[in-house]
């Protein structure tokens, strides 16, 4: 855990009742931490946890999925506890998030300056007239130069890249200290991805806030994380600064993620893929949960999950083959 973290996570466990005889333990025993002003990536496949660890942070999580164990603080408040009425200030305040579809988050019955000026009106509690002014500032901050007239539009009149930049202002809009961008640039075009993510840095900058980037996308996270989580089957299998992690990868999921990118300087013929796929979260294995796909398994492997190893003081690895040189 980092010194005075911005955010903590401890032994988070969230759980999806299905029926009676089925439990998807979707996060199971998470923790991690978040410094002021840091950037750190959770990546993992579909189906990792890395998107229910986001919304068990923001208390989004709706039945049958319930969080059944853990704490999360920002800085000294447990908001694990918070009332959902605290918790309803809290987010957009001290917390925003941003999700892969904007049209999901944004009201398309309203325009986008009545949806920014309603949130400043609300959360910052300004009159009509400079919250409308405020609201082309945001959006001109985020790099929309037609502002004064992309407040009257309708969010299906804008690109997709344009309305992720709307959400960007409206989650800056209130000076969180942390903003959590959950697959932010899955759904845009590879060159809009880039200038979406490069803006996110910039606030992150500009604003003094910590950024939380959930992603199945090593490649793209590998240029703007300070720091990267890798989850596996709802828990965290490898821990690194994001060079270190580069550079001494060691858990063959994660060297499995690296070898699938595409390598510029390699024939796209050989990029690697894990074989398999991430097992349900109702029917985990009682071993490794990497068990039938790693290319290392031995007999240990198939029966005992292994713990997450701490190798130096910021690399952590949930592997067998590092039971020596490691510290549970
Ligand atoms: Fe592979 Fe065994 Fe390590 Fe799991 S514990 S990742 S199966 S070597």
């Amino acid at each position: 855990m980092t010194k005075n973290p911005l955010l903590s996570v401890n032994q988070l466990k969230t759980y999806f009742y299905l029926d009676r005889n089925r439990v998807a333990k979707a996060v199971d025993d998470v923790s991690f931490s978040v410094s002021p002003g840091e950037t750190v990536a959770i990546v993992g496949e579909s189906g990792s946890g890395k998107s229910i660890t986001a919304l068990s942070i923001m208390q989004l999580i709706d039945k049958p999925g319930k969080v059944i164990d853990g704490t999360i603080h920002l800085q000294d408040t447990e908001i694990s506890k918070l009332s959902s009425k605290e918790m309803t200030k809290l987010r957009g305040n001290e917390i925003a998030m941003i999700f892969q579809e904007p049209m999901t988050a944004l009201n398309p019955v309203f325009t986008i300056g009545n949806q920014i000026t309603e949130m400043l009106k609300k959360h910052k509690k300004m009159e009509k007239k400079p919250a409308q002014i405020e609201a082309i500032n945001l959006l001109k901050t985020v790099g929309i130069s037609r502002a004064e007239e992309v407040i009257h539009e309708y969010p299906h009149q804008l690109s997709g890249g344009m309305r992720q930049r709307v959400m960007i202002a409206m989650a800056i809009s209130c000076n969180p200290k942390l903003l959590i961008a959950d697959e932010p640039t899955t759904a845009l075009d590879v060159t809009i991805q880039a200038q979406i993510l490069d803006l996110m840095v910039e606030m992150k900058e500009k604003f003094n806030m910590a950024l939380l980037l959930i992603t199945h996308d090593l490649g793209i996270v590998s240029e703007y994380a300070d720091r990267i989580i890798v989850m596996y089957g709802g828990q965290i299998v490898e821990e690194a600064p994001t060079k270190e992690l580069l550079r001494t990868t060691e858990h063959p999921y994660t060297k499995g993620l690296l070898e699938s990118l595409p390598n510029i300087k390699e024939d796209v013929d050989r990029l690697g893929t894990i074989r398999g796929t991430v097992p349900p979260a109702y029917n985990l294995p009682n071993g490794c949960r990497f068990y039938d796909r790693c290319p290392f398994a031995m007999e240990k492997c198939e029966h005992t999950n292994p713990p997450l190893y701490q190798l130096t003081n910021n690399h952590a690895v949930r592997c067998h083959l590092h039971e020596k040189e490691g510290t549970e």
